[in-house]
């Protein structure tokens, strides 16, 4: 994976500050098709770690928690099916 900070650090770019939860993006896996040099989680095809199923759940309780909208109970409903 490219350090990327040392490139940024030479930059204006503004300083990263926390706010409001707005967007919850969810990386399930590293198995991706591509091997991006910029992939900030080192994504590609000889990657085989996956989320276990009680972190699916985790996140799944924090959504629902920390969000007004649905958290697809109907992917859940044909996830329990297997
Ligand atoms: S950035 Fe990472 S996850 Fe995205 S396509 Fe490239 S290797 Fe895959």
């Amino acid at each position: 994976m490219l350090d990327t900070r040392p490139l940024l650090l030479q930059t204006d770019f503004p300083a990263i500050n926390r706010s409001v939860l707005e967007t919850l993006q969810v990386n399930l896996g590293y198995k991706c098709n591509l091997s991006c040099t910029h992939c900030h989680v080192n994504a590609g095809p000889t990657r085989t770690e996956q989320m276990d199923r009680k972190t699916v759940d985790l996140v799944l309780e924090f959504y629902s928690q920390t969000s007004d909208k649905n958290p697809r109970p109907d992917w859940r409903r044909s996830r329990d099916k297997r």
